[in-house]
């Protein structure tokens, strides 16, 4: 679950720029992966770096204290948190020299996974493209969604043992996990290490694998997953849910819902606020009257006041989507289109006919005989 990015900085709530900042350079400076090869250290690291990001930004640090931890990752993906988030400069100005090679990937890199320069087991994230109807973007919706996820294996526990079988140091690595291999070349004798092969580089085995998993620790399986979708999320936006991507022994990895948001037939979206068309009898455009309107909530009534022109826009106030950040909703803008007859009695005829010879100032402003 989200932690709690003030705990995570050990600053209070009401906490000034400056004491954030200062917060997080000591932390910094304590768990950065080249002062501190722990493992645990760079998991602190991380998060410290995730919370400073939206903790030094003022708009992300008011919508993190207004959603709280779990509303805020619903409407933060990682790759937000992060945009426009420079490290490097960040601890220059903090005067804080570190390098970014070794690790570097793993830490600043692409959250999918790539570039995991190290022997750690963390699973893959995973991606999950879903189409939302606008209705459903307008209110927020719930959706069960169906995803294939390597899962941790619950006869071994996900270390691959087969349960009662003995683990112990492996031989091949001697506990390492790495094995050095040194080979004949054409330059002279050169010495290679790579991830030892018989445990992966776990440096332990076991006498038998489980027989579930044939040792891997995780095996495919489907999952139904109820996933909270918030309202007025758009096109390519990215939800993250914690931890139901891949297992691994080192933490699993995250599922991301991306939204793709469906055509409407009728309404056009822009923004938070969307656009109909309706088409009205030229007679109510001229005199007035009830008309029915489509909205996000059914169809509606309104008044349509007397003497209405070609290409009026109505605005239905709040009648739009639901805003992601901030309060209330965008609104529904109305486009009235005056519908002519196309074929007409004798007796409408004749009662145009009656409208036209009465109209004088018609016969002025448009010289009708
Ligand atoms: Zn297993
Ligand atoms: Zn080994």
């Amino acid at each position: 679950m989200a932690r709690d990015y003030y705990e995570i900085l050990g600053v209070s709530r009401n906490a000034s720029p400056e004491e954030i900042k200062k917060a997080y350079r000591e932390l910094a400076l304590k768990f950065h992966p080249d002062r501190n090869p722990d493992k645990k250290a760079t998991e602190i690291f991380k998060e410290a770096n995730e919370a400073y990001a939206v903790l030094s930004d003022p708009e992300k640090r008011r919508q993190y204290d207004a959603y709280g931890p779990a509303g805020f990752g619903q409407r933060y993906s990682e790759e937000e948190i992060f945009r426009n988030f420079n490290f490097e400069q960040i601890f220059k100005d903090m005067g804080i020299n570190f390098g970014f090679g070794q690790g570097g990937d793993e830490i600043f890199g692409s959250i999918f996974g790539q570039g995991m320069g190290r022997q750690r087991d963390v699973g893959q994230s995973i991606l999950y493209k879903m189409d939302l109807s606008l209705n459903e973007i307008a209110k927020g919706t719930q959706k069960e969604i169906q995803i294939r996820h390597l899962k941790r294996c619950e006869r071994c526990g996900g270390g691959g043992a087969e349960p009662g079988s003995k683990m112990g140091k492996c031989s091949a690595c001697n506990g390492s996990g790495r094995v050095a291999r040194t080979t004949n070349t054409f330059f002279g004798r050169m010495q290679t290490v790579t991830v030892c092969e018989r445990c992966g580089g776990k440096g332990k085995t076991y006498e038998k694998r489980c027989k579930q998993c044939n040792g891997k620790g995780g095996a495919i399986a489907s999952e139904r997953i109820m996933v909270t979708i918030p309202a007025g999320v758009s096109e390519g936006m990215r939800l993250r849910l914690d931890g139901m991507g891949d297992y691994g022994a080192d933490g699993n990895g995250d599922l991301f819902v991306e939204v793709h948001e469906l055509k409407h037939d009728q309404f056009r979206r822009e923004g938070d606020d969307v656009y109909v068309h309706v088409r009205i009898p030229f007679y109510t455009a001229i005199l007035g009257g009830r008309i029915t309107v489509p909205t996000l909530d059914g169809d509606k009534e309104i008044t349509l006041e007397a003497a209405t022109q070609q290409g009026k826009e109505i605005t239905l106030r709040g009648g739009g989507i639901r805003r992601l950040r901030g309060a209330g909703s965008g609104d529904e803008i109305v486009t009235v289109d005056i519908d002519l007859p196309k074929v007409l009695s004798q007796e409408q005829r004749d009662l145009i006919e009656k409208f036209r010879q009465s109209d004088q100032i018609g016969k002025k402003k448009f010289g009708f005989i």
